[in-house]
């Protein structure tokens, strides 16, 4: 039901439900390829400004919709200029965060711009460790609000830098990560309809190997997911190779133990032909002895994945510290010699507490001041 306290968001629509929207206007279909295009190509931030769109339908839409960005409140960027870090707030006040990482391939010398998304307001998940789950579960982000971030990235700095052609260059977003705060598998329809437009071409066009989902380990939801036939990859956020840790470290273990999640990512595999991103968080003295890494190569014995070591961030909590580099090393050195892929990743943006699990701690300090 439309009404004129709740105008439409046109974000929250896909291209077919957008289609239906301008229809039921009585306005031909081909102008929903007109807005399509005027938001994630033309960055329009107005109705009126689109070109090609017929007055008709500007005057209705002004009525009835609005376009549904989130709307920037804060921002820090790293001392190194390459992580930028927003608080977004949204309509009904609650604020999220997303972070827009560069980094230069040095191989080839390609320059990626990677957006990481959240796709809740706090995480009913609760991991002990990271900063959201700290905090709670508040709500799911609806579409609109997931593809607005990724949108508010693009349209800032996606134009060549000059900001004199009024196009988005299409090639400047490399990458999305669902890595910000929430857990994108328990917000799952939302979360599918935010991929569709990330893969669409009609929205950002980003296809497999640039698009990465992280999850705690909802099986049932990765294993639905991949028959959805979305281009992307997935990363299971384990961090412990047996049930006593996982669960203390990882709660939602205990709905679905090791037992069930690791033939889940299995089948996930067999579904998809894809390998699967293993997260591992190393924390002293917790996960990071060499028992721990023995454990890890047994339990992935003869899965297709990679793991992707990280030295823990500090979110706050006395219990949890972060391994030193020599321990990080030792891990690897040993998970490489069990015959696992295994890369050691450097925690990005550190001094603007953009790392992993450390987002809103301390903008909920700095609202608090
Ligand atoms: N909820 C999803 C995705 C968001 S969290 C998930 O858990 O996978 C993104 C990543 O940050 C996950 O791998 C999570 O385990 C990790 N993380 C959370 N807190 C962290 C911390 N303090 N140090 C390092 N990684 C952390
Ligand atoms: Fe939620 Fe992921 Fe944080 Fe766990 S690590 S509380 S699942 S956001």
């Amino acid at each position: 039901m439309l009404s004129k306290d709740a105008p439409v968001k046109i974000l929250d629509f896909t291209p077919v439900q957008l289609a239906e929207f301008v229809k039921s206007f009585g306005e031909p279909v081909s102008q929903a390829d007109v807005l399509l295009k005027s938001i994630y190509r033309e960055c329009a931030s107005t109705f009126e400004e689109m070109t090609g769109l017929r007055h008709s339908l500007k005057e209705k839409l002004a009525e009835q919709a609005v376009l549904g960005l989130p709307e920037p409140v804060d921002e820090k960027v790293s001392a190194d200029g390459q992580t930028r870090k927003v608080l977004f707030r949204l309509e009904d006040g609650k604020t999220i965060e997303s972070t827009l990482m560069f980094s230069k391939i040095t191989r080839t010398g390609r320059v990626r711009h990677t957006v990481c998304v959240s796709s809740q307001v706090g995480c009913a998940v609760g991991c002990n460790f990271c900063a959201t789950g700290r905090q709670g579960f508040d709500r799911n982000l609806e579409p609109g609000e997931i593809i607005g971030q990724v949108l508010y990235f693009t349209r800032r700095f996606g134009f060549g830098g000059s900001g004199e052609s009024q196009k988005s260059d299409r090639s400047w977003l490399t990458n999305v990560v669902f890595m910000g705060m929430g857990e994108p598998l328990a917000n799952y329809d939302n979360v599918r309809q935010a991929l569709a437009m990330i893969n669409s071409p009609k929205g950002f066009g980003l296809g497999l190997h640039q698009v990465t989902l992280s999850t705690s380990g909802l099986a049932p939801q990765m294993l639905q997911l991949a028959s959805e036939g979305l281009q992307f990859q997935m990363a299971v956020s384990l961090h412990a190779a047996n049930d006593e840790l996982r669960g203390r470290l990882v709660p939602v273990n205990r709905k679905y133990p090791l037992g069930v999640l690791i033939p889940a990512c299995r089948e996930y595999v067999a579904k998809t032909g894809l390998k699967i991103f293993i997260e591992y968080a190393l924390f002293s003295g917790i996960n990071d002895s060499m028992n721990d890494a023995d454990g890890l190569i047994r339990l992935l014995n003869g899965l297709s994945c990679s793991v992707n070591l990280i030295v823990g961030n500090p979110a706050g909590s006395n219990e949890f510290n972060p391994s030193s580099m020599d321990a990080a090393h030792e891990f690897q050195k040993r998970l490489i010699a069990g015959g696992v892929r295994t890369m050691l990743r450097v925690s990005r943006g550190a001094d603007i507490d953009a790392g992993c699990g450390q987002l809103k701690s301390r903008w909920i300090k700095f609202e608090k001041d």
